[in-house]
């Protein structure tokens, strides 16, 4: 069962018109919000980037947070799984083709859920692959636009080179992956490219970082060079699906040792214990 503009219905009766300016444009932003135990996972903090980007595209959020709390539920309720993955979507809704925002249109609302399977425990004992490339994007990364194109190239470069992911570069630094946020170990410390306008601020990056706070893990926030990711103890990539994995070859080169490191299986337990505490008491 989907949402779609008020009403739950099978996603088989779901249409949109030809108009609406997510499909002529790709005007418009979206959410993906895990779920585990039928609960949302830091909902708030994805409420809370929601609201960003759609300030960022002058669009007005259809909903108040307990409402979007409240539909979040029923979606969940309607769909089958213990763990499930809601996608949110908004856009600027049904118009006469034209570039500017139009005076009256009422925005589309579309939320669908899909089960969420645990990533697989072999890619966390052996690691994922990956291939560098540049960061071709436009200079506000920071919204979670439904204008995807840039990174479905760039994934697809990662496909077409038998990788798992592409890890981005722009002007010889890190900025994140094609649809995941990127993290070097060097030397013992967890380095973390900065949240700007270059890179998607991931919910899962902050929580990374939360908890390696926590459990005294050294961490420092700022520029990563390409030549330090090249010389990476570890190379992680984080995103709400795919929770943390360790990259462990990139550009056909082993990363570090060539296998999980200890400070990735440290940051996995830490991840785990928290989704567990978090499952035992909602907030
Ligand atoms: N960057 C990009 C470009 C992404 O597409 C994603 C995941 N959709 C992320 C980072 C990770 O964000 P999150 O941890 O909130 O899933």
């Amino acid at each position: 069962m989907i949402y779609l503009n008020g009403r739950f219905m099978p996603i088989e009766e779901a249409m949109v018109p030809v108009l609406d300016r997510g499909f002529i444009f790709g005007d418009g932003v979206y959410e993906v919000i895990p779920a585990y135990s039928r609960l949302p996972f830091r909902l708030a903090e994805h409420l809370r980037r929601l609201q960003n980007s759609l300030d960022a595209i002058g669009l007005k959020n259809p909903y108040s947070d307990a409402e979007w709390t409240k539909l979040i539920a029923q979606l969940i309720a309607q769909n089958a799984g213990e763990d499930q993955y809601l996608y949110l979507h908004i856009t600027r809704g049904v118009a006469k083709r034209d570039h500017a925002f139009p005076k009256v249109v009422t925005p589309t609302v579309f939320m669908m859920s899909s089960p969420l399977p645990s990533p697989p425990p072999e890619l966390k004992a052996s690691g994922v692959t990956a291939i560098t490339t540049q960061d071709n994007r436009w200079l506000r990364c920071d919204i979670k636009s439904i204008s995807l194109l840039p990174n479905v190239l760039l994934r697809q470069q990662a496909v077409e080179a038998g990788t798992m992911e592409a890890l981005l570069l722009r002007d010889g630094f890190l900025t994140e992956g094609a649809a995941s946020n990127i993290f070097v170990v060097s030397q013992g410390v967890l380095l973390a490219p900065p949240k700007n306008n270059l890179m998607l601020p991931g919910i899962t990056y902050d929580l990374v970082l939360e908890l390696a706070a926590a459990d005294g893990i050294p961490t420092r926030v700022g520029p990563v060079a390409e030549a330090t990711v090249r010389a990476a103890d570890e190379l992680w990539l984080t995103s709400s699906t795919r929770e943390v994995l360790p990259i462990t070859l990139l550009d056909g080169q082993p990363v570090g040792g060539g296998q999980p490191g200890p400070l990735f299986k440290r940051m996995d337990a830490l991840y785990q214990d928290y989704k567990a505490t978090v499952m035992r008491q909602p907030d």
